[in-house]
């Protein structure tokens, strides 16, 4: 790190006479704002930067550099610049869980791969998928936002072995296959970026009969954790200093969930990420793993802080319901994709490929579940989809937080996982 960068300039001495605890947390905020004197280049100018995501240009940035930014449906949009050393280390990472899935000898022929994500530049997963493509494996990609009967289509034609995707396409593409329109043999499946519930993990195991590899990560910090053969998540503990904190930013014991992690990612020096804030709701187990791995084990991830809705309840006050309340509430509904938006009026339910039946047990279970939770009887608009919404970066949350309401009387972008 540069340590005449003026950010950092007092964090220095901060940091020479105190544990890393003791140290400011890092919001993506703070981190927007003073951009230009977070990062170690004073070349680099957050108003340049942006530019060229917006127009493209050169392959980097200041022929360095390789931008990427988060999809900004939650808050400021984030802007992430790697070195070439940087994006190698990043890259480099990403395949790791791969490795992890297949233990053993490595194969010869890499396996035929499709991949169906984000496919705008500035994305991440699109970044990654070029990166592999051209260097490791012959693989399909697929724009995530493409309607499912072409997704089904290319499959078909391209007949991948291995796929890796949201668990909101996964969803659909295992609906499709136990529905006899797809018909692909797949050996590996691996899905990030979005909540994986258990529910999809049975469809695909239904589909397949194999277990879907979930990798959970960040824009920032690729993977966080990741499973390995015994299907558990572990913190990629060599690349960052994870801290799961509360609310008030003290460390959590193993076995509660904290209210966020803190990343202090190691070996970036662009753009140094110290005791950065994450919003998820993360446990780490309290037992080890068989596998022998020493990196610690998270129990959960329970979506983030935003998705915690809050209702009126029974005994007067507001109750906070917890996104896993709404994935038991889907819990065996046959549906082939569902969203949950709070507005100002109740919860408006978005439902694919259901009909009346589907509609009126889906309102029913809601409504227990919310009660089970203390909540009042909420107004429920149930609109039935052809296909989800996604945003810009492709993904279709389950879960959307209301919306921040603009001065202008517009309503804001929904919410959307990071990435
Ligand atoms: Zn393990």
């Amino acid at each position: 790190m540069r340590a005449h960068s003026p950010f950092y300039r007092d964090f220095h001495r901060g940091l020479e006479q105190h544990p890393l605890s003791a140290l400011p947390i890092l919001t993506k905020s703070q981190l927007m704002e003073r951009f230009d004197d977070v990062v170690t280049d004073r070349r680099i100018r957050l108003a340049k930067a942006e530019a060229y995501l917006r127009n493209g240009g050169p392959a980097r940035y200041l022929d360095r550099y390789v931008v990427l930014a988060t999809s900004g449906s939650t808050g400021r949009r984030g802007v992430f610049l790697f070195n070439d050393r940087e994006w190698i280390r990043a890259i480099a990472a990403i395949t790791r869980p791969i490795a992890w899935a297949t233990p053993g000898s490595p194969r010869r022929r890499p396996p035929r791969a499709a991949l169906i994500a984000a496919s705008a530049p500035w994305h991440y997963s699109a970044r990654v998928g070029q990166a592999l493509a051209n260097r490791v494996a012959p693989a399909l990609r697929l724009d995530a936002g493409a309607p499912l009967a072409e997704l089904v289509d290319r499959l078909n034609e391209w007949r991948p072995e291995a796929l890796a995707t949201y668990p909101s396409v996964l969803r659909q593409l295992a609906a499709e296959q136990n529905a006899g329109r797809l018909a692909i043999r797949l050996r590996n499946v691996a899905t990030s970026a979005e909540m994986l519930t258990a529910e999809v993990r049975s469809l695909v195991r239904q589909a397949w009969s194999i277990e879907i590899q979930d990798t959970y990560g960040a824009t920032e910090y690729a993977p966080i954790a990741s499973e390995c053969g015994h299907g558990r998540k572990h913190l990629f503990e060599n690349g960052a200093i994870v801290e799961v904190v509360d609310d008030r930013g003290q460390a959590v014991p193993a076995g509660e969930q904290g209210a966020r992690i803190l990343l202090t990612v190691l070996g970036r020096f662009t753009q140094p990420l110290i005791r950065y804030e994450l919003s998820d709701l993360v446990r780490v187990s309290q037992e080890p793993c068989p596998c022998g791995r020493p990196y610690r084990v998270i129990e959960a991830i329970d979506g983030r802080e935003e998705d915690i809705l809050s209702f009126p309840a029974r005994g007067g006050g507001t109750v906070a319901v917890h996104p896993n309340h709404f994935h038991d509430a889907f819990e065996g509904v046959a549906v082939a994709a569902w969203q949950v938006e709070q507005l100002d009026s109740g919860l408006a339910v978005r439902l694919a490929g259901a009909d009346a039946v589907v509609t009126a047990r889906v309102a029913d279970s809601l409504q227990r579940v919310l009660a089970a939770q203390g909540a009042l009887p909420v107004a429920l608009a149930i609109e039935r989809v052809a296909e989800m919404p996604r945003g810009a970066s492709g993904k279709a949350p389950l879960i959307v937080a209301r919306r921040a309401r603009p001065a202008d009387g517009t309503s804001g972008a929904p919410a959307a996982p990071r990435g």
